[in-house]
């Protein structure tokens, strides 16, 4: 077995930061490990707000060093998204109701660190420090993703500062934190603005809490804004500048949602193979069983894939700029394809542990409720697949050089996310992704996922799809989810080479992703008119189909399963 490339925090070493990190990267899995599955478990049963989770941090400075940008904190603070994201996907391993107050405090934040009010960053840093969280206030009961309905208003009053009314729902931690709310000036169509209203101020109700199947340790909640004075030197943002930067915090957040699945999976996953492995029917261990071989195997490797994409992304996304916008095409694809390969992981890793896995004292119980929040909570799959929709086009025929982009674990302000510039999607350029393809061709079914691809471009690019039809997010979801699957293997093999991942296990996971490709084009023929051309790409695409190997496949399990059985076990 070579290194194991999965999180493990029992032999969390952290080689790449610096021993502040490390020592608070300790404490807070020595803090999850004492407090044991038992008490996490009975927390999220019980919807026990993780209150001794927010001392523990306020008390260790977490929040503080981990989200304020050096110019706004202490010297060991920096905004360092790849930091960020490792502290994330712990989280989540230890469960996402305790990872939910970092992702909205973050969210809260980000809007503050974009904008250019000085006074707003001062007090946010020390509120912070003093161990207050944060908040985002997008969302209202009525409106959805429906941002250009919401009725939070703020109304001038004659001293030229604002007082705002309105309500907003399913918001984290409204209950305790500083929320950034989003709202426009009252009878306006567009002249929107961000501020904070705090959740102690007597004109903010926190109305109800919303129980929810998810996030059972942390708050959703609605809360109300009567005749809450706004100062307008206290306002973040205003108008379109407003918008954008609701937007680019949304950027953020969402490559955060889309990190906690594997969290998540890698814990469910251990946890799993254990029971499994130590299990003994007819006289013979259960993952004996060659088909309980199979779903753990596909768990691993869909779970070692999405790992590959999002720690690749990251690196994208920190070297990001007015010229390299790329990441406005990955980051969707962190939220919407990790968060559903997270579900077909857990899918496989239930039906290998089956009862096991429904009961309240594992971990892998909750996690199979938390799986289904990421594809779909804040910005569906769809959401986001109508963004990448728009690269369809500029993905296969607009080409451009750009340098090389290094694996970025070294320790910085990542300012150019708080800098990020707007304007069409559609006129991103991206690289020749087939030079990533043709450097690993070697490995069969890279090689087959790569001629369903070069089918795909033929299909996009000579037999265009109508205007209308383009439109309709019906008819394009199939032909999305296989740009998806293309962007996807381009960035993981770039990280698999990064991480030194034996071809052996890409090969396999690539002939996962061969069968997924054929599956979307035959939905798509099955359910939607097109012409013959296209039918008869679609069909090229599905027929071709991975190389079996079996016995690489035997030795996914042996060389990379296999020896997971007994590396983590959560104290009780
Ligand atoms: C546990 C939990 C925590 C949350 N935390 C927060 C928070 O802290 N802050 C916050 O502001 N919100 C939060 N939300 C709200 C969440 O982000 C909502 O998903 C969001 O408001 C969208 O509303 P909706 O899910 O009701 O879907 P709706 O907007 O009502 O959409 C209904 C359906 O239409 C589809 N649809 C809508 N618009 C489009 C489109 N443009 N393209 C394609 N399909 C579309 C949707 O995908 C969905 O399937 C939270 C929700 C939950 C359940």
């Amino acid at each position: 077995m070579g290194a194991n490339y999965l999180l493990n925090p029992q032999t969390y070493a952290g080689e790449h930061h610096d021993d502040e990190t490390k020592e608070m990267f300790r404490s807070v899995i020595k803090y999850y490990e004492d407090k044991g599955l038992d008490n996490l478990n009975e927390d999220d049963a019980d919807y026990k707000v993780c209150y001794d989770m927010l001392k523990f941090q306020a008390k260790n400075q977490i929040f503080a060093r981990l989200l304020t940008p050096k110019e706004h904190g202490d010297e060991n603070s920096y905004f360092d998204l790849r930091r960020i994201t490792e502290f994330n996907e712990l989280l989540a391993f230890y469960g996402i109701g305790n990872r939910y107050p970092f992702q909205v405090t973050m969210l809260g934040l980000a809007p503050i660190w974009m904008g250019t009010n000085k006074k707003v960053q001062k007090w946010a840093a020390q509120k912070l420090k003093e161990g207050r969280i944060f908040a985002y206030g997008i969302s209202e009961k009525e409106h959805g993703a429906d941002l250009y309905s919401n009725e939070m208003c703020i109304s001038e009053l004659p001293d030229g500062n604002y007082r705002a009314d309105g309500s907003k729902y399913y918001i984290g931690f409204s209950n305790v934190a500083i929320t950034t709310t989003f709202a426009k000036i009252k009878d306006t169509v567009d002249e929107w603005v961000m501020f904070a209203a705090d959740s102690q101020h007597p004109h903010y109700n926190d109305v109800k809490r919303i129980r929810t199947s998810t996030y059972g340790s942390g708050y959703v909640g609605e809360y109300r804004l009567v005749d809450y004075p706004v100062p307008k030197e206290d306002v973040y943002a205003f108008g379109k500048k407003a918008w954008e930067e609701a937007l680019a915090a949304i950027n953020i957040g969402k490559f955060m949602v889309g990190v906690s699945p594997i969290g998540i999976c890698t814990h469910s996953f251990y946890e799993s193979l254990r029971h499994s492995y130590n299990r003994i029917l007819y006289g013979k261990k259960v993952t004996d069983m060659v088909h309980i071989r199979r779903f753990y195997s596909e768990a691993y490797l869909r779970l070692l894939g999405m790992r590959l994409y999002v720690y690749r992304a990251c690196d994208y996304f920190r070297c990001s700029s007015s010229e390299d916008r790329r990441y406005l095409l990955y980051n969707p694809i962190v939220k919407m394809k990790t968060g559903l390969e997270g579900v077909k992981v857990m899918t496989n890793i239930l039906d290998a542990a089956s009862a096991k896995a429904f009961e309240k004292d594992t971990y892998t119980e909750t996690a199979t409720r938390d799986i289904q929040g990421p594809p779909r909570l804040e910005g569906t799959a769809h959401v986001n697949m109508s963004l990448v929709i728009k690269c369809i086009q500029s993905f296969f025929s607009n080409h451009k050089e750009y340098p090389d982009i290094p694996v970025r674990v070294d320790l910085c302000d990542d300012n150019n996310l708080f800098n990020q510039t707007y304007g069409s999607i559609a006129s991103i350029q991206f690289n020749d992704y087939s030079k990533t393809y043709k450097k690993y061709l070697d490995m069969p079914n890279v090689a087959q996922l790569y001629k369903q691809v070069e089918i795909l471009e033929k299909l996009f690019l000579e037999c265009p799809i109508e205007k209308a039809l383009k439109r309709q997010m019906d008819y394009m979801l199939n032909l999305g989810h296989m740009l998806v699957v293309v962007v996807y293997g381009q960035l993981i093999l770039e990280g698999a080479n990064n991480n030194d991942i034996h071809k052996r296990t890409v090969n396999q996971l690539f002939g996962l992703y061969v069968s997924d490709m054929a599956a979307y084009a035959l939905d798509q023929i099955s359910k939607y008119p097109m012409n013959d051309q296209q039918i008869s790409y679609l069909k090229e695409i599905v027929g071709t189909t991975p190389v079996i190997d079996i016995e690489e496949w035997n030795a996914v399990w042996t060389e990379d399963v296999e020896p997971l059985n007994d590396v983590f076990s959560m104290p009780k």
